[in-house]
């Protein structure tokens, strides 16, 4: 098992475990994360700038006990928020809370950022990792499942912890890389022409700073047959003051076609916060798609997942993957089973627009695509 107090260490950057003398005085932040205390880290670097989003990150609320408090809750969820909590932290920055409605236990974005005694449960075919992406990386940090494009595990933290998180187990520790394995992950891609989009995923990667990441971009760019950036994260909408000048300054800047795919899950999720930062990055000429999780108490019924299909439109976003769950241990309560799945999709069609339609897919360990259902 992972421990998740390390990961805890590591959160407000993520994209080098180390850095190089020659980058001393290109990554402070970076190069402190392992040995400093966060609350060491965020004096350092943020006390300047009140409601930065890295201070919003930083100050996340990690306290089951506290979460329940702020929101209200019956003390009968505390004791499975204690538990679930020791399998997998909680993380639920300020901007998110603010969303939720307090005193409801159901409300659809508590239910994601909740941990109940349930994780605990062992479920038969609910596994740590899914999706076996052990197997998959030819380099650290690097998964090349698909044809043309290459994962790029580019910062281990994410903003919030959500409950049914698929890599929630994910040995993120090992796959902190430090400059000289970023190197061997750029010369992956350099060596194979066939690959032209590069996904920037997590963790989340926007959870890395600004520097970092331009460094990272500029480096794709120097490969040629390199023609498309996606990134996958969900800071823009956990935390969107994440959207900020200089995030917008390297994606303005680079040749690369840009794609984000963000996860929403509920059309509560899309404040006017939200929609602004989504309207930043379309002006910015990022192509903006969303991935859901179809998740019990969340959005398993076809009004849940129409609105969500609107409000995202409304906000520029185009509706991409409707995932079903992945089988990781801790998650099987969130499980809507395929046939349900499968008839709420059909009913669904018949209320959207042809392009609101997200697809139902799974992901299935040793294919070459994601699985339509
Ligand atoms: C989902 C996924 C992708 C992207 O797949 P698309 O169908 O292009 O969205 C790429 N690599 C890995 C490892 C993935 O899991």
């Amino acid at each position: 098992m992972i421990s998740y107090a390390r990961k805890s260490m590591i959160f407000v950057e993520g994209l080098f475990r180390e850095t190089a003398p020659r980058f001393a005085g290109f990554s402070s932040v970076g190069a402190c994360m392992i040995t400093r205390s966060p609350a060491a880290l965020q004096r350092q670097t943020i006390a300047s700038t009140p409601r930065h989003w890295q201070q919003q990150l930083s100050g996340a609320i990690r306290d089951p006990a506290e979460l329940c408090q702020r929101l209200d809750l019956n003390p009968t969820w505390h004791s499975g928020a204690q538990l679930g909590h020791q399998l997998f932290e909680v993380r639920v920055p300020e901007a998110y809370l603010s969303r939720i409605q307090r005193g409801d236990p159901n409300d659809p974005l508590l239910r994601q950022v909740l941990p109940l005694s349930a994780e605990g449960d062992e479920q038969p075919g609910y596994i740590a990792d899914p999706l076996h992406e052990a197997e998959h990386g030819p380099r650290q940090g690097l998964i090349h499942k698909y044809a043309g494009r290459v994962l790029l595990i580019t910062s281990p933290a994410c903003a919030v912890n959500c409950r049914y998180c698929f890599r929630r187990h994910f040995p993120y520790q090992e796959n902190a890389l430090s400059r000289a394995q970023w190197e061997e992950s750029l010369g992956y891609l350099r060596e194979d022409s066939s690959i032209q989009e590069a996904i920037l995923s997590g963790g989340d990667p926007l959870a890395a700073n600004d520097r970092q990441l331009a460094w990272l971009v500029e480096r794709l760019e120097d490969i040629p047959h390199v023609k498309r950036l996606r990134i996958h994260s969900r800071l823009p909408v956990v935390i969107p003051d994440r959207v900020d000048e200089a995030l917008l300054g390297w994606l303005k800047k680079t040749r690369l076609q840009k794609v984000m795919v963000l996860h929403i899950n509920h059309a509560n999720e899309i404040d006017d916060a939200v929609a602004r930062a989504c309207q930043r990055l379309r002006d910015a000429g990022v192509t903006l798609l969303n991935q859901s999780v179809l998740l019990r108490g969340v959005n398993d019924s076809v009004d849940a997942l129409a609105a969500l299909s609107e409000r995202l439109f409304d906000a520029s976003v185009l509706p991409y993957y409707l995932h079903v769950l992945d089988p990781v241990s801790g998650a099987a309560h969130f499980n809507v089973p395929d046939d349900e799945a499968r008839v709420l999709v059909d009913k669904l069609r018949t209320q959207l627009s042809g392009f609101l339609m997200p697809t139902l897919v799974r992901e299935i360990p040793g294919k070459t695509s994601k699985t339509p259902l």
